[in-house]
């Protein structure tokens, strides 16, 4: 294992105490995010597993044709480390991965992060207040603290087509492009149409013969406000860093307002509804195309999505959109519910990823050998996203009901890194055993919660990832970030359990691995 050199922080440690272990899983986003803000409170005993083989996460593995984030960059990057020189408003995958890339460079991340290395379960042991990691390759360590950057999207999820199994031709995930296949003159089935195909349909959609969209239900499609930032605009957020951060304000604040649309029959959702009608019957003449393509339920209660090519592509002679549903595959062709034949030599599963599953398929083991799998039976739920009672020393970043339909995700990391620092700090300020968020103060937070989220339009029957089969919101946070930043600025830790340690000879809170 990495076993990182310890320093000692001042502000953190007192002279002469080791810090804990702390084992982070992932080295996306949050991962990086947290391993950042650990080294600059000089705390260097942390390791960073990545099932992967480089860092970057999502954007990592999401390399399909036209992947880009639909949030601006200047917001969708660390407030701490800004980047003057995106080349457009919403950058596009390879920029963003090199970014995160760089980020784990400068802050010298590398050597703490163990590549290829999947855990796959985590206990934690009351009697030494370690957490026992075990990984796929059987390998085990231990840490005193466990902290998840896992997130909510990084399992894609494809569904299983009756008959697939006949069918010759290649078929992957968006989220795991097969680069080798060339599309060119290809018949393509395209399964999903959500906010990864609408970005990699319009790419593809010239080179194919035909290109099927099996379409189960259409989303709200909004224009783009994409473009590349001049010369002099990039030079002018060099040389004055405060232009920078006033346009990522600004950048902030108007996409906060846009939570407004998130409330049932809100007015600005029918902003975005009519937005989105206008450009349906500017690029689709056909009427019946159009219907296919128009919503029956109302903007935000699945995910908004932004471009200025999707309608275009529908619209070409070689792209049908099928809606009868998928009866089953045969060699050569997809079946339609409808008895119709698609001719296909690919097939391509836009289909999303298994949101609500959080950490599953990982084992994790709190308390008593609780699972958490089995505490999260009736849906996820954290206390802010980012502890769960009975799973002491256990932290989340991306965690239930932390995601946004209108906001930088970015943002809500750095909210929880924030939380979870200070946790860490009372830890080892009061060389405590654990921390473990009491269950009356994680139960009053979960019921204010759904409360709120009554509120939204993701209550109001449309189905989308954002909730269960039975219908709980389990990955959307209910309100504007500026709710979220105000609630998670000071860690309270009169809501923990504060263990204290057992004395005994060797002190529970060393690395053990
Ligand atoms: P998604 O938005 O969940 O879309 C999945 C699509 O697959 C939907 O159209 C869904 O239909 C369809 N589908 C799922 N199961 C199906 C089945 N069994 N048969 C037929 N169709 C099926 O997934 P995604 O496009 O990968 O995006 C997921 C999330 O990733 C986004 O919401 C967003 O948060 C993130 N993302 C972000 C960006 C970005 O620019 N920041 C880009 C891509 C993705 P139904 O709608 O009927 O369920």
């Amino acid at each position: 294992m990495n076993a990182a050199p310890t320093t000692h922080s001042a502000s953190l440690v007192r002279a002469g105490t080791a810090t804990p272990q702390i084992a982070i899983l992932g080295a996306g986003a949050a991962g990086l995010c947290m391993a950042i803000q650990l080294k600059k409170a000089g705390i260097n005993s942390f390791t960073i597993y990545e099932k992967a083989g480089s860092v970057a996460g999502t954007w990592r593995d999401n390399t399909y044709p036209g992947s880009g984030c639909d949030v601006p960059s200047h917001l969708y990057s660390f407030s701490f480390e800004p980047k003057h020189d995106w080349s457009r408003k919403f950058a596009r995958q390879p920029e963003i991965e090199a970014y995160f890339q760089h980020c784990a460079e400068k802050y010298g991340l590398l050597p703490h992060i163990r590549f290829n290395t999947e855990i796959a379960e985590a206990a934690f042991d009351e009697e030494e207040a370690l957490w026992r990691i075990r990984m796929t390759d059987g390998e085990e360590v231990s840490a005193a603290l466990f902290i998840s950057g896992a997130g909510q999207l990084n399992q894609p999820f494809t569904p299983h087509l009756e008959g697939i199994e006949n069918f010759n031709g290649a078929a992957f995930h968006s989220a795991r492009w097969n680069h080798d296949i060339d599309l060119t003159g290809e018949k393509v089935a395209v399964v999903g149409s959500g906010a990864s195909a609408i970005q990699f349909v319009p790419e593809i959609a010239p080179k194919v013969e035909h290109l099927t969209l099996f379409q189960r239900t259409p989303n709200w499609v909004v224009p783009k406000a994409d473009r590349p930032y001049t010369r002099l605009e990039k030079a002018l957020f060099k040389r004055f860093p405060a232009l920078a951060k006033l346009h990522r304000y600004m950048i902030y604040l108007t996409l906060e307002r846009n939570f407004l649309a998130f409330l049932k029959d809100s007015f600005f959702g029918k902003l975005f509804e009519k937005a989105a009608r206008k450009e349906i019957e500017s690029h689709i003449e056909d009427p019946e195309l159009r219907k296919k393509l128009t919503p029956d339920f109302p903007a935000g209660c699945k995910r908004i999505l932004l471009s200025n090519d999707w309608f275009p592509a529908m619209a070409r002679p070689n792209v049908s959109v099928e809606t009868a549903g998928i009866d089953h595959v045969e060699d050569g062709a997809l079946i339609g519910k409808d008895g119709k034949a698609h001719a296909a030599d690919v097939i391509i599963y836009g289909t999303g990823f298994k949101a609500t599953d959080f950490l599953c398929p990982m084992e994790i083991k709190g308390l008593g050998g609780r699972s958490l799998n089995e505490a999260w039976r009736e849906g996820a739920e954290a206390y802010r996203g980012v502890a769960v009672s009975g799973f002491p020393n256990f932290f989340m970043m991306y965690g239930p009901n932390t995601n946004l339909g209108h906001n930088s995700i970015i943002f809500m990391i750095e909210c929880q890194v924030n939380y979870i620092m200070q946790c860490v700090q009372a830890l080892i300020g009061k060389d405590l055993a654990y921390v473990d968020v009491k269950p009356d103060a994680m139960s009053a937070f979960n019921t204010q919660l759904q409360e709120d989220i009554k509120k939204s339009v993701w209550a109001s029957g449309c189905t989308s990832w954002y909730k269960t089969e039975s219908g709980k919101i389990t990955n959307n946070w209910s309100s504007f970030t500026m709710k979220y930043w105000w609630q998670m600025r000071r860690a309270d830790l009169a809501h923990f359990v504060q263990a204290v340690k057992r004395r005994r000879k060797t002190p529970n809170l060393q690395a053990a691995d």
